[in-house]
């Protein structure tokens, strides 16, 4: 039978509409508003692109938010000093400095001036630190990783006890979901195995996941017999493989492929992500969430 196929484009409009709900109780109640900058250097397209989105959704979501432009060759030091602005602004929930920066500026550096306790994207090594210890201490989830929990957990699949088998290490998706799904939590409480390039007998691990999330960035990593029947196969990789024209705009588009082959998988699996179309969607919603967050944990409202 052919797999049920998760729309992460349908599950992050359901959680948006839940955002929807959230921020309203939030003004009625608390007179609280969340509060999103998303810092530019420089106008790299694709950065252009994905801070126009983010920026969209906040709006549409009735998010204070902010676009701060800056220049190409803004210093380091002015770019940090902008951070520390904004880390005393009480009407600014979530920070976000869109990735690249220019090489004049230490990423890193910039990255750790951010408050913790505003960093919506989930990666100080604070917060990176709390998802180790777990419980209480979790405050913001990294997005990737949470918006693929909860497309686990929104298509009915059991995670408590499961087999989770994740196919990469990266500290963006690997590594934070594999403890996410390890936490003593609901949504997890699951048994964690972890796969790279140095593991022996990659098939057999992933063939015995009840959950197999593929995050390699190898195009059709992934074959069909590594499947097991009725498995939930999550699969982060967006590999660029090729070029098309498209049908809607008539401009040229990327034609992205996932890390499994998804035909053939799809056969096999009980549940699978597209590429695109599956997680995707998923990361800027769950960054509106981790923002509404903020809010709600700076305003000591449960
Ligand atoms: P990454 O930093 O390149 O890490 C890839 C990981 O996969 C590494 O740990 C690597 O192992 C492992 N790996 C690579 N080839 C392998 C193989 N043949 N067998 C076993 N393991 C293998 O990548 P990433 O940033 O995690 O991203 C992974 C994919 O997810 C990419 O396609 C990326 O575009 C996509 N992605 C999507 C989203 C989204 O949809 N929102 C967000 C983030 C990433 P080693 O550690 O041993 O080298």
């Amino acid at each position: 039978m052919a797999a049920k196929i998760i729309s992460g484009k349908e599950v992050a409009a359901q959680i948006r509409e839940e955002l929807k709900k959230e921020v309203g109780e939030l003004k009625d109640r608390h007179d609280v508003v969340p509060g999103l900058v998303t810092i530019l250097v420089g106008e790299d397209p694709a950065s252009v692109s994905y801070v126009t989105a983010k920026q969209k959704t906040s709006h549409d979501l009735s998010f204070h938010s902010i676009q701060d432009n800056q220049p190409a060759d803004i210093s380091e030091e002015h770019l940090l000093q902008l951070i520390d602005k904004y880390n005393k602004d009480p009407k600014i929930h979530g920070i976000l400095v869109q990735l690249p920066l220019p090489k004049h500026i230490n990423e890193k550096k910039v990255l750790n001036a951010i408050d913790p306790d505003k960093d919506v994207d989930g990666f100080h090594p604070v917060n990176v630190g709390r998802l180790m210890i777990g419980g209480e201490e979790v405050k913001f989830l990294p997005c990737t990783p949470a918006g693929i929990q909860e497309l686990i957990v929104r298509s009915g699949y059991r995670t408590e006890g499961a087999e989770v088998v994740v196919v990469g290490r990266s500290n963006i998706v690997g590594k934070p979901i594999a403890n996410i799904m390890l936490q003593k939590a609901t949504g997890a409480n699951s048994t964690v195995t972890v796969v790279h390039t140095r593991t022996k007998g990659m098939a057999s691990h992933c063939k015995r996941a009840d959950i197999l999330i593929v995050a390699a960035g190898v195009p059709g990593l992934v074959k069909p017999e590594w499947i097991k029947p009725g498995a939930c196969v999550i699969d982060v990789g967006v590999n660029r493989v090729g070029e098309k024209i498209s049908e809607k705009t008539g401009k040229k588009v990327a034609i992205l492929k996932g890390d499994v082959d998804f035909e053939t998988a799809k056969e096999i699996a009980g549940a699978i992500t597209p590429v695109p179309g599956g997680v995707g969607p998923m990361t800027i919603t769950m960054l509106m969430k981790n923002t509404v967050r903020a809010a709600k944990i700076a305003a000591g409202v449960k």
